[in-house]
């Protein structure tokens, strides 16, 4: 079986052991490291670690100080997660569609979905491609809306040689299989100072000085233990990046020209970071996606469907009045079409041209 993903992290063992030999195993100097790195990587001022991409993007709209019924426009395909925070942190929830090309949410869209409760934009960098952000940001800024970026599958894309990140509140998520990883982990980038210090207090139940509550805060904190995990990850995300970005082109040349098999483009002006390689399955396909997935599986083709449903989809989102779902014809019909194969950076050759090969066999090219 080629599996979806691998996790790959020996490295990280005389980290770790570093770690458990100091006796600091919570939040302590690991976790600054960890930080002031993923800050630079982003080309930020702050890098504020969390325990999980989720609370990320929590505290990001807690940030922000939204009142109840204030909205945030987003994509309505994505990892639940998206949603979810949203909810958490008392906001509601609008959405609009995706562009084909990039899988993210379209800048029209987005500025038609504005109304006059809307304070957020969150474009989701889906599969590991920015949105576009050369119009959101400033679609963001004309309507003096705040920026909130699911960053959670784009570890070092670009848009115009900007860092994923780096637009708004950056939120990245280090979930086992994703770019980079310390099994569960997030973390928020941000230039600006008052909202780092912010993100900080809340992190830690409020508190600025010990003590010395200010808000309601959370426990949102990451620990020594996991932020060393990531470190030599993040010593080396420039050649995972460049094997991912490798494997992909090898994946889209081996699979051109295959009927009705749509490979994914990294568009011009973007560096995609190849969290996910997603095929689309049209009409003129041999097999239908859910046949072709079956035919992978029982070929020992590793394959994923994200996202095989609209998030607003779900029966426990009908009913609330903060999920306020729309028409998103685009984003409807890639989860009926959309396929994710394996394109991580622990594949051998070997295992790519298996993966083409198969591919084109069982779709008849
Ligand atoms: C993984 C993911 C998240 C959530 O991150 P966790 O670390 O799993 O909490 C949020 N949004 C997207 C798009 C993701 O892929």
């Amino acid at each position: 079986m080629i599996p979806i993903t691998v996790v790959d992290v020996r490295d990280a063992e005389p980290y770790v052991l570093e770690v458990l030999r100091s006796g600091v195993i919570a939040q302590g100097p690991m976790v600054k490291r960890f930080e002031d790195t993923f800050a630079e990587i982003s080309g930020v001022k702050h890098a504020v670690a969390v325990n999980n991409g989720t609370t990320a993007l929590v505290a990001a709209i807690q940030a922000l100080d939204l009142r109840p019924g204030d909205e945030v426009v987003t994509s309505p395909f994505t990892f639940i997660a998206t949603l979810n925070a949203i909810l958490e942190a008392g906001a509601t929830a609008r959405f609009a569609d995706i562009r084909e090309d990039d899988f993210c949410v379209d800048p029209d869209a987005m500025a038609d979905a504005i109304g006059p409760r809307t304070k957020v934009l969150m474009p989701v960098h889906l599969y590991g491609q920015t949105a576009d952000m050369g119009k959101i940001a400033p679609l963001a800024e004309e309507r003096g809306l705040a920026l909130v970026e699911d960053a959670a599958q784009a570890h070092g894309a670009k848009f115009d040689g900007r860092p994923a990140g780096s637009f708004g509140l950056g939120c990245f998520s280090f979930y086992a299989t994703k770019n980079i990883t310390t099994g569960e982990g997030g973390i928020i980038t941000t230039d600006d100072d008052a909202v780092n210090e912010k993100l900080r207090i809340l992190r830690n139940q409020g508190m600025r000085q010990r003590y010395e509550y200010v808000m309601a805060g959370h426990n949102y904190r990451l620990t020594d233990l996991q932020a060393a995990v990531a470190i030599p990850q993040l010593a080396k995300i420039e050649q995972i990046t460049a094997k991912r970005k490798a494997n992909a082109a090898t994946l889209s040349e081996g699979l051109a020209g295959v009927p009705g098999l749509v490979t994914p483009t990294e568009l011009a002006g973007r560096s995609h970071v190849w969290h996910q390689y997603t095929v689309l399955l049209t009409a003129d396909a041999a097999l239908t996606r859910d046949e072709f997935s079956a035919k992978l599986t029982e070929r020992g083709i590793g394959n994923g469907i994200y996202y095989p449903k609209l998030v607003t989809d779900y029966a426990c989102y009908q009913d609330n009045p903060n999920v306020i779902a729309s028409e998103t014809p685009v984003a409807k019909r890639v989860t009926e079409q959309c396929l994710s194969i394996p394109v991580h950076a622990g594949l051998t050759d070997d295992e790519l041209a298996t993966i083409v090969g198969t591919i084109r066999e069982v779709l008849g090219a």
